[in-house]
């Protein structure tokens, strides 16, 4: 007798072998959603009761991953309705009872893995007796990305299965491991092509296969040893615990409750390591990191990946050709990348030689995909046919879409804008890559503003995912759609913003590195910020990151800014002093020039930088130092309340976008969800209370706004609860 379920069907055939094949109805790809685990727990019980039953095979009938996890969604909106650590229990618990009835119910079960198991989907092919892989699969507990850690046995039946020592990678890093690999490792008995996978699985059970788990096995042992005494448990455990707390300054819970299910969960039964394992995840799954890593970095980077902020009502739109105005640092980063993405490129500059070597930065990042395997000869070199390198703006005439990113210098921007406008088509879309000039401004220099728009890509471009689009005063929808189209096209992150001088991402960093230089004149160890910095959860703290920019380039931004009539904000004067005697007393303009706050190495000598020892003398240090916290709560709240006033003032219309140009744009730390969801997590009554001591004790700069604590007065969050990711 065969079922239909809402996300599964199940047929038995002459044999008795059972096959359960999910497909959800209303979803691109099968991912565990309520239905789901209520199908597979009928489907299940069927398989334990039903004696006409002799073995069953799960797998999939979607092209696409078999399973590819959790419900995300589900799991946000679950923290938002009121989690808790026992509701978190309780998520994984009927999953991980149907798991164990299945491993334990005495026929054999073989999982047919037609494509990719991710997360819980390869938890459930954990349990099943025998598995089968196709051959371009991958398999990932990627758990741990998100802030959690797998609540359906992953953490037990994983090193059960292979070995504590070997499971802690695969946990810890949430990487992908391919086919060949999980076979090797034996996670996986069999890699077949994907078409086969199910007559591999068949023939397995018709061969009258043992129906029982390693771990129930009497006599069972982990393979390489559990507990303390375990040959491995200094390196795994000791040394474990130490690098992972030092990678997440303990700013992530997930890494270490991992390694605590592994050590714990690994000497006692399966039943009771499972328990374990979901009190752990009740933990993270209850606590803020998780949420807004989840509700971050995958609802809202998907939604922003799929183009949410692109107005409607206009027609999908592609580009073809684009032209690339400078071949600098970042042009070159935009010629490489979006000839990557299959679109022509005109790279011009101002001598043949420029466009050249512009070209050339593709010619080197293409070599080097080629020798590490990634790319072959053919298409490398179909790439970097693709970018014509000139000085002649006649190759710009068919582009679709132009950026400009010469320097960073009003006039000569208004000149190329000039001269490309001449030349290419009045329905063409021209974008600047500027970082600071606001975008109406610049558009003035082009005869047809509707189509101006701001495109504010990150350094390096091949590598950082977010694209800044900033809409002018006269930017229309439809450049706005067609520069998104663009970005999408690149496969990078956008986020859209008004414009204003520093947009959102500048201008928020700006005063993180500000803030540095401030409590540096106040006497307060670069050491100690340095570390609280990274303390906090900063890839690099606000000096190494100011050197890289370069001192002097900061220095031209706050006098540009302030001859553009700009006001001075509070403590600005005391930055631009620091600046100005680093740079104009001492010539230390940053890491190009081997000095900035610190010393570098010269070129070729093996050596660390280290922190200039004269900026003691210039401004000593004062007898008593803050304590660390104190310091980490200045670069997080300077940045928050700079946040708050971009809303305010309607620079950036929507938390998701504040929380992702934070994270991938400007280093915000990422365990925090993004600087909004800082703020929410917080809860803006205490937020607004922080930043009230914090300007009584240092300055107005930290000072909320009136608007800021009305609505703090109102209740009112950034993110609206709940209903906003529905
Ligand atoms: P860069 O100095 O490396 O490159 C500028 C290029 O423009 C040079 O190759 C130069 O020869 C060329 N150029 C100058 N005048 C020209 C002209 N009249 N016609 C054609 N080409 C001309 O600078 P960059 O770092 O690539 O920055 C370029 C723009 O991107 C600036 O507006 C900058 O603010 C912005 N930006 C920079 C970064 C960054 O991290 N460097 C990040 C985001 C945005």
């Amino acid at each position: 007798m065969n079922s239909n379920f809402y996300t599964l069907s199940l047929t038995v055939d002459a044999q008795g072998v059972a096959t359960v094949s999910i497909d959800i109805q209303d979803r691109a790809v099968n991912v565990l959603t309520p239905e789901l685990r209520r199908d597979l727990g009928a489907a299940i019980e069927r398989i334990a009761s039903d004696d006409a039953i002799k073995g069953a095979l799960l797998t999939s009938s979607k092209t696409g991953p078999f399973i590819a996890g959790a419900d995300i969604k589900e799991l946000v909106l679950a923290f938002d309705a009121g989690m808790t650590p026992r509701k978190g229990i309780e998520l994984v618990a009927e999953l991980g009872a149907q798991l164990r009835r299945l491993e334990t119910c005495g026929k054999p079960v073989a999982c047919a893995m037609n494509g990719s198991a991710l997360g819980g989907g390869l938890e459930v092919a954990l349990a099943c007796h025998w598995r089968v892989l196709a051959d371009d699969a991958v398999v990932a507990l990627p758990e741990v990305g998100l802030g959690l850690l797998p609540g359906g046995g992953g953490t037990q039946r994983l090193p059960r299965l292979i070995g504590v020592e070997k499971a802690a990678p695969i946990l810890l890093g949430g990487q992908p491991v391919k086919a060949a690999d999980a076979l090797a490792l034996g996670i996986v008995n069999q890699v077949v092509p994907a078409g086969d996978v199910v007559a591999a699985a068949r023939a397995w059970l018709l061969g009258a296969p043992e129906a029982v788990q390693p771990w129930d096995v009497k006599g069972y042992r982990v393979p390489g040893g559990a507990g303390p005494m375990a040959p491995h448990a200094v390196k795994t455990f000791t040394l474990g615990t130490a690098i992972t707390s030092r990678n997440t300054q303990r700013n992530y819970p997930a890494p270490l409750a991992i390694l605590s299910c592994l050590y714990e969960g690994t000497q006692v039964p399966i039943e009771v390591g499972l328990r374990i394992e979901g009190k752990y995840f009740g933990q993270l799954l209850s606590g803020p990191v998780a949420r807004n890593l989840m509700r971050t970095m995958f609802i809202n980077k998907n939604s922003a990946d799929k183009l949410v902020r692109r107005p409607a009502g206009v027609d999908k739109s592609k580009v073809r050709k684009v032209g690339v105005l400078g071949a600098g640092m970042m042009g070159a980063g935009i010629a490489y990348t979006s000839a990557l993405a299959g679109i022509d490129v005109v790279l011009l500059d101002t001598t043949q030689q420029a466009a050249e070597k512009g070209k050339d930065y593709s010619a080197q990042l293409l070599q080097k995909n080629i020798q590490r395997g990634k790319m072959p000869e053919a298409k490398a070199a179909a790439v970097l046919e693709r970018i014509l390198a000139t000085t002649d703006y006649g190759d710009l005439r068919d582009c679709d879409l132009v950026v400009e990113a010469v320097f960073e210098n009003r006039a000569v921007k208004a000149d190329v804008t000039r001269k490309a406008a001449e030349v290419i088509a009045s329905s063409a879309v021209f974008a600047s890559n500027t970082s600071t000039l606001p975008i109406t401004s610049l558009s003035e220099h082009f005869p047809r503003p509707r189509n101006f728009i701001g495109l504010h890509f990150f350094s390096p471009v091949d590598k950082m995912p977010l694209v800044e689009v900033i809409v002018g005063r006269d930017t229309s929808d439809e450049t706005l759609a067609r520069a998104l189209d663009y970005v999408g096209q690149l496969k990078k992150t956008p986020i859209v913003v008004n414009d204003s001088p520093g947009f959102f991402t500048s201008r928020v960093f700006s005063t993180y590195i500000q803030e540095g230089a401030l409590m540096l004149e106040e006497g307060v160890s670069p050491a100690l910020i340095e570390n609280a910095a990274r303390q906090a959860g900063f890839p690099v703290g606000p000096f190494a990151v100011s050197d890289e920019v370069t001192l002097e380039l900061q220095l031209k931004v706050i006098e540009q800014n302030l001859q553009d009539g700009q006001p001075e904000t509070p403590g600005l004067s005391r930055v631009l002093g620091v600046l100005r005697t680093l740079v104009g007393e001492h010539g230390r303009i940053g890491k190009r020039a081997g000095a900035g706050y610190y010393d570098y190495p010269a070129p070729g000598v093996e050596g660390r930088k280290a922190l200039w020892a004269g900026l003691a003398q210039i401004w000593p240090m004062k007898e008593n130092q803050p304590a660390v916290e104190e310091v980490k709560a200045r670069l997080l709240y300077i940045q928050a309340i700079e946040t708050t006033r971009c809303f305010e003032e309607d620079v950036i219309s929507h938390p998701a976008d504040a929380d992702l140009g934070s994270i991938l744009g400007i280093g915000f730390p990422s365990w925090t969800g993004g600087v909004a969801s800082f703020i929410d997590t917080l809860g803006l009554p205490a937020f607004v209370a922080e930043c009230e001591r914090l300007a009584s004790t240092y300055g107005p700069r930290f000072a909320p706004s009136p608007w800021l604590k009305d609505k703090a007065d109102n209740g009112e969050s950034f993110h609206p609860p709940l209903s906003s990711i529905v």
